[in-house]
Formats: structure tokens, sequence, C-alpha cells
């Protein structure tokens, strides 16, 4: 046999046999279930405890001692979640840390939000995350999220997903009077403060439609203009994750950053039984606006849980999170930037992946020189690639675009600031932040399948 010195690129699906395209398209399916039934970071959290509580994890909470076999996880604030499988070997050595986030670009509501102008009711928002404003103008929104009243009763909303509610949506400007708009830069045509969303039109009896809508929100839901000062509320896309191409071979929805590799990391975790190595993952919330906050990564609530798990098989001392830290192994399961047909100049292509190509391994982000990233070394990278290798999983190694083009970061900083290798691995996307991003059916279920390898790997 010839032996081979290049990297062959070939299409995952080129080497997939009848029987696992079944197998990735079944698991395509339930992976759309997931995007249409969690659209925000409350709602995946939701749908994650869900599956461990089906799948024997217990809240750490109600634990008092842990032994290998294990399954326990801990709830932050119902918008981020850490799960853990004890292993056998002492957790001092390290973890197998995957670690994904389920927040997702969107348009939230203001403290503030309801307002008239000429003659319509409006609500007004503030975005979260990077968005390109013009691709949220005339879509189809949903209202998702949670009322607190000063009582602490929460009213749970959802609005816009059920064919028979309404929708919501942001107008904008007609072609015919666009001549000053057109001639803006694309960042600038559309302004921040004009991400407000039409909610009604119906005038009482003194003409007010501000009064009209209240008293709709007070009759149907008990809220009051008040209430949304302690509130959050989002608005997502309105459509439903599909099945893309006449082959169906990709996915087209929204927040599949980075809920495409939380699912991943999810299947991944629940099929995990009796480890050498102890496993954590980490679905945490706030990656969209750097991390902060007590549910974003960059909080100490992950210490918590791991203290607790470390104190519960009385592991726990001076330096044994320090050291169980130093010791551990993470990829930070994140979405990548396939390359795009339309938009091919921002990519070098030697270092760029195509979407159902694989998993994609990104040493390093960050932006001009790389600054904001952890830059895994090379030992690590060797180790993950001898993983995958040795276990048939197609994986790409790219960047995130042509040097000084742009850039962008990820969690993985946080955990390799406490000592974990950490990596970042995970789907390639395209069409990323939009309210309708692209992935490969291929790329998910071999992502899927790396996780997997990578929990099992000692
Ligand atoms: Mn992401
Ligand atoms: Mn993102």
């Amino acid at each position: 046999m010839k032996e081979e010195y290049a990297i062959k690129k070939e299409s995952g699906w080129k080497i997939v046999n009848e029987e696992e395209k079944d197998n990735i398209f079944n698991f395509s399916e339930e992976y759309i279930r997931f995007l249409n039934k969690s659209k925000t970071e409350r709602e995946s959290c939701n749908y994650i405890v869900n599956e461990l509580n089906k799948s024997g994890f217990r809240n750490i909470d109600d634990v008092d001692k842990l032994s290998s076999g294990d399954k326990v996880y801990m709830i932050n604030r119902n918008k981020s979640v850490y799960a853990c499988v004890i292993g056998t070997d002492d957790i001092t050595n390290g973890i197998n840390f995957i670690g994904s986030h389920i927040d997702s670009p969107r348009l939230d509501l203001k403290p503030n939000p309801i307002y008239e102008d000429a003659k319509l009711a409006l609500f007004k928002t503030h975005y979260y995350g990077g968005i390109k404003k013009y691709q949220w103008t005339a879509i189809p929104l949903a209202m998702h999220g949670v009322v607190v009243k000063a009582d602490g009763k929460k009213i749970d909303v959802c609005i816009g997903e059920d064919d028979n509610d309404p929708v919501f949506t942001i107008s904008d400007l007609l072609p015919h009077l666009s001549q000053e708009q057109n001639e803006k830069t694309l960042s600038k045509a559309i302004d921040g403060e004009a991400l407000n969303i039409i909610v009604g039109s119906i005038p009482n009896g003194d003409d007010k439609i501000k009064e009209n809508i209240l008293k709709i929100l007070y009759e149907k839901y008990g809220i009051k203009e008040i209430d949304f000062n302690s509130a959050e509320i989002e608005l997502v896309p309105a459509f439903k994750a599909k099945s893309l191409g006449f082959d169906k071979s990709m996915i087209a929805g929204y927040g599949q950053d980075d809920r495409i590799c939380s699912f991943c990391n999810l299947k991944a975790l629940l099929d995990i039984n009796n480890p050498k190595k102890t496993v954590v993952a980490m679905f945490c919330d706030k990656e969209e606006i750097g991390s902060y906050g007590n549910t974003g990564m960059k909080s100490n609530m992950i210490d918590l849980f791991m203290n607790e798990i470390l104190e519960k098989q009385d592991e726990l001392n001076i330096s044994s999170l320090n050291k169980t830290y130093c010791n551990s192994i993470m990829l930070s399961a994140d979405v990548g930037a396939g390359i795009d047909p339309n938009y091919q100049s921002v990519s070098d292509f030697t270092n760029c992946s195509f979407i159902g190509y694989g998993v994609e391994l990104n040493k390093y982000t960050g932006a001009r020189g790389k600054s904001g990233s952890s830059d895994a070394n090379a030992e690590f990278v060797a180790k993950v690639r001898g993983i995958f290798e040795s276990n048939n999983i197609k994986y790409q190694t790219s960047e995130l675009g042509k040097v000084d083009i742009g850039g962008g970061g990820t969690i993985a900083f946080i955990l390799a600031g406490k000592g974990v290798d950490v990596i970042d691995c995970g789907v390639p996307i395209i069409s990323m932040h939009s309210p309708y991003e692209i992935s490969s059916k291929f790329d998910l279920y071999e992502t899927y399948k790396a996780y997997k390898a990578f929990f099992e790997s000692i």
C-alpha cells in the first residue's frame, strides 16, 4: 500500500454506509426537536435536567456520599447546569470536561419596554450578543421568558410558537423610500434603537393603544407595566428548525450556536456508564456576552460543584481542587465558522473547515495575534488527535477566518486559567449568529461521537 503523506480532505458523506446514514438522520431528528423546544437558556436548562433525571442523575443536594458510577448534577439559577459521572480512577488524577453554552444571540426586552408611537404599540429591545441588526427585521419573532412579580410569583411566557399564537416583528423600510438608508454602511443602516417590536394597533375609547395592550396583558397574563422591570423576555425567531437541502443533509435553525454542541455534549454524557475518569459536562449561560455573571463560565459556581464532588468522596483538602483542575483535560465545545460559498475570501483555504467534513478542532481562537485565546499546547492537541484517530472520528483543524479579518472567543480560556488543558472542538456552522444558522447532519453526529470518545478516554 502506498504511504499517505498529506491530509486527506473528503466529505464525511463519502465514508458513511446506509446504516450509519440512518443513525445520522435519526439523531438529527431528535436534535431538531430539541432546537424547537429549547430557544432560550432557561428552556435548554429545563430540557437537559429532564433528560438527566430520566437517565438516573440526581441533584447533588440530595446526595451525601459519592462513589464511582454515581451520576449527579447542579442547577445554577435555572440558566446553567453542570453534570458529573464519577469514575473509578481517583478524581484528583483529573477529570474529562466538556463545556458548551446554552445562550444564543437574540433581542431582550428593555426593563420599560412598552410605548406608543405613530398609532402603534411597540416594545423596545436591547440586543444580546453579536448580531447583524438587519437580519432581525421583517422576520416573525416569538416571546420567551419569565416575568417575576415583587412577591416572587413567576409567570412563564411563550408566545409565538403555537400555530394559533400571534407573532411579533420589527418593521423595515420599504425599498421605495430607502434611498438614504441604502447609502449607509451595513452596521449603521439599522439603528440599535430602531429594533422595536410591533405589539398592537387597536386603540381604547380614549384613543390610547398602549393602554389597550396593557389591559390585554393584565387580563390574559396578570402582568402590569411595572412587572416588566423584573422580567427576562427574549425575542427569538418564531420559525422552526428544519432539514435543509434536496438531500436533507443539513439543518437550518435558530440557536445552533451553541445548542448543537450542547446537544452532542448531553447525548455523549448520557451514554457514559462507570467510566475510568470522572466526566463533567457543563452547560453554561452568558457566553455570548463574555461569560460574566453568576450563571456564566467565569463565575465560581463550577468550583462550588467541584468542591462538593470532592467533599462527598472525602477528597477535599486545601489543594485538591487545584490539583484536580491541573490534571484535567477539556473540550471547549463551541461552534466554528464553516466556509461560506458566498463569502470565501474571509477564509484561509488551508486552515478553514467545510460543513460535512467532520468535527472541527481550533487550537486557538482570539483576534489580532491570538489575543484573548488560551492556545492549546502541542502535547494536548496530540492527545486529542490520538483519541479521535483511534476512534475513527473524522476531524478537521481550522481557524476562525483569515488573520486580522476579525476573530472571536469561547469559554476555553476560563478553564485553561484554572490549569485545565483545553482545546476548542465543535461543529462548523454557516451563517453563525444569524436567525437561521446552517449545520451538517454528518458533523452533528461526528461531534457526538467525538465527545463520547473524549469522555471515555483515559
Ligand atoms: Mn458559541
Ligand atoms: Mn456565539
